[in-house]
């Protein structure tokens, strides 16, 4: 089965959250994991689901205002954390911490979803590969003790694809998959799963299945509305 990341981002508040949970009950198989903004995982938690923070502190546990510790999010039963969504790269600056976040998540046995991806100038420059070759060296040189072929995810989102309705051709797509699954497999002796995210919706997913490469997916905006995103995994074997 594939694995179904739905990452809310910071949307949805209270009311909304008691509705989705409503509407998903009973209809949802292992395969979903659902990384809600982190007020809410406790709700998600306790109705069964498996669950996901959207971000870990770069530290364990101190002096670190705003932040939440992957201690504490252990505490409350997150099985995956995202590390390194271009959305966090962007704002915050986290090229400069996905290393030891994974660290932290794989020494607290937390899974990773490690996002890379192109943006669209890059993209048009044919340097995808090269970017997405020093993604995934940042984030794994230095923790090849703590990785194995199950706890770190990799998820290829073309940022020029996020939330624009665009998605990359089938073959483009395939080609990209492969190359880093080769890139992994030759340095690096892993064989990770590659989940494909970026404007995932019901329009394109008939589509999106045809491709093999595609270990599963990361779907942000088309997770938000509970109905929809069940008709949505429905569609993926
Ligand atoms: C994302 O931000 O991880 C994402 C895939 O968003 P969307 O599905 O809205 O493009």
């Amino acid at each position: 089965m594939k694995l179904i990341c739905a990452n809310f981002k910071m949307n949805l508040r209270n009311s909304d959250i008691k509705n989705y949970l409503n509407v998903i009950k009973d209809k949802v198989k292992e395969n979903v994991v659902f990384f809600p903004t982190s007020l809410y995982l406790k709700d998600f938690k306790e109705n069964g689901y498996t669950i996901g923070s959207q971000n870990i502190s770069f530290k364990d546990m101190g002096s670190v205002t705003g932040d939440i510790s992957v201690l504490q999010l252990k505490d409350i039963g997150i099985d995956y954390t995202i590390i390194g969504h271009s959305e966090r790269r962007e704002f915050f600056n986290d090229n400069l911490y996905v290393d030891k976040k994974i660290n932290l998540a794989l020494n607290n046995d937390v899974k990773v979803i490690l996002c890379i991806g192109e943006n669209l100038e890059e993209f048009e420059n044919k340097k995808t590969l090269d970017i997405l070759k020093k993604e995934l060296d940042d984030a794994i040189e230095n923790n090849l003790d703590v990785i194995n072929n199950d706890n770190l995810i990799i998820a290829y989102e073309p940022i020029w694809a996020i939330g624009t309705g665009k998605i990359p051709t089938s073959d483009i797509l395939n080609k990209t998959n492969l190359e880093i699954k080769n890139y992994l497999n030759s340095k690096y002796d892993l064989s990770l799963r590659v989940l494909y995210g970026g404007s995932v919706n019901l329009e394109n997913i008939e589509f999106l299945e045809k491709i093999n490469s595609i270990d599963g997916y990361l779907i942000g905006g088309a997770s938000l509305n509970p109905e929809k995103f069940l008709s949505l995994i429905n569609k993926v074997n």
